[in-house]
């Protein structure tokens, strides 16, 4: 079915500008705009291949009900897209009253689902499509193997994040299996405080209760740890947390016994570390007036693209070609520049230069399509020359 939906998936998903721009040397120019782009920036692998089997599995199942879990990846345009090909949500189908049987086919998303959906739909008969990417198997292994070994998971990651969420059910197919979900270097310095020198075990499952598996109690599931991340962490902030939990565990148990106390994979996926190593490329080799990250607000790995480029330099995150709303007003989430914040959106004025020169970066997330980027490009070209 590969070849049957290939054009479908040109037609709404690719974009002819950004192909040139590529080419280009990743660099657009037109009049007193400069454009850098990423030279690595939008769709990954793993979405590529999830949206891919999205469309074929609606071919090859005609007449039949086709759902999805939840969003297939975090990019609204892609979800709406998917609906408008007829593709259902579950959530939406199980609050109209569906029950799924054996005559329904259910996709899986690129960040994979829990062992007990898993079981659920198997159970139920469904036909599954399983996208789940192979760097998310990767994680789900390493984990396995750590509940398997007696090691207690230790996850940099988004507590209700569905990766993170199915990321930590591995450990749960293991009846010693404990997990711990960590979102950053904060939450990781009380959890190595606690390793070296003990500490309020009620204070401490009052704030980590919720992000451990059930019955987590430290002064014994803390005694043998092994690190695993979401996919699309920071991966310096989880390469730093990994690093914090080696030291806690050699000060707590000594070098000699630290290999039967701790354990590290690097499970940062190649797609979302090109990303990043792209931007900071990027910003070491132009001087960027701006930049501008795209993506959905809760795809986690645009949002760490936007921090990365927000502790350098001026920066909006957009959900979409239209949070560019005039030459003087643009729609974002926060990550740094001056806003007035309506939830966690915010409405930015005077976010482009009025005259002169202006260079503006650009990247994607890993969930973003050519078409949406090279919407972005146009509209940064009307704006910035409307205003010269
Ligand atoms: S961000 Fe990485 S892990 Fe997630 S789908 Fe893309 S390639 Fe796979």
């Amino acid at each position: 079915m590969k070849e049957a939906v290939a054009g479908e998936l040109a037609e709404a998903y690719d974009s002819r500008l950004v192909d040139q721009v590529r080419h280009g040397d990743f660099t657009y120019v037109s009049g007193r705009l400069t454009i850098h782009l990423a030279r690595e920036f939008g769709f990954c692998y793993g979405v590529d291949r999830a949206v891919d089997y999205a469309y074929q599995a609606r071919r090859r199942f005609p007449g039949r009900n086709v759902f999805l879990t939840g969003e297939i990846i975090h990019n609204p345009y892609v979800n709406d897209r998917l609906r408008a090909e007829g593709i259902r949500f579950l959530t939406d189908a199980v609050e109209d009253g569906a029950t799924l049987g054996p005559d329904d086919v259910v996709i899986l998303p690129a960040f994979g689902v829990t062992v007990g959906d898993m079981a659920k739909f198997s159970n139920q008969g469904c036909t599954l499509v399983d996208t789940t990417c192979g760097s998310v198997l990767n994680v789900w292994k390493n984990v396995a193997r750590y509940a398997r070994d007696g090691f207690t998971s230790i996850i940099h990651g988004k507590v209700r994040h569905e990766e993170t969420r199915a990321t930590a059910s591995q450990a749960l197919k293991f009846p010693d299996g404990r997990f711990l979900v960590l979102l950053d270097r904060d939450e990781a310095t009380v959890v190595c405080d606690y390793i070296v020198k003990g500490g309020d075990r009620q204070a401490f499952l009052a704030r980590f209760g919720a992000a451990a598996s059930p019955g987590f109690d430290p002064d014994r599931h803390l005694v043998r740890v092994g690190c695993a991340n979401q996919t699309t962490m920071l991966m310096s902030e989880s390469l730093e947390i990994g690093e914090m939990f080696g030291v806690a565990m050699r000060t707590r148990h000594g070098d000699a016994a630290l290999a039967d106390h701790f354990r590290a994979f690097d499970t940062i996926c190649s797609a979302t570390q090109e990303r990043q190593d792209a931007i900071t490329a990027l910003l070491d080799a132009h001087a960027i007036d701006l930049m501008v990250v795209v993506g959905g607000y809760n795809s986690s790995n645009t949002c760490n693209l936007a921090r990365i480029c927000a502790d350098r330099v001026l920066t909006f995150h957009l959900a979409e070609p239209e949070g560019l709303l005039s030459p003087s007003e643009i729609r974002h989430r926060p990550v740094g520049a001056p806003s007035t914040v309506t939830g966690i959106e915010a409405t930015g004025l005077d976010w482009l230069p009025k005259t002169g020169p202006v260079v503006v970066g650009l990247t994607a997330g890993a969930s973003t399509p050519n078409n949406i980027v090279g919407e972005v490009i146009q509209k940064l070209d009307r704006f910035a020359n409307a205003c010269a």
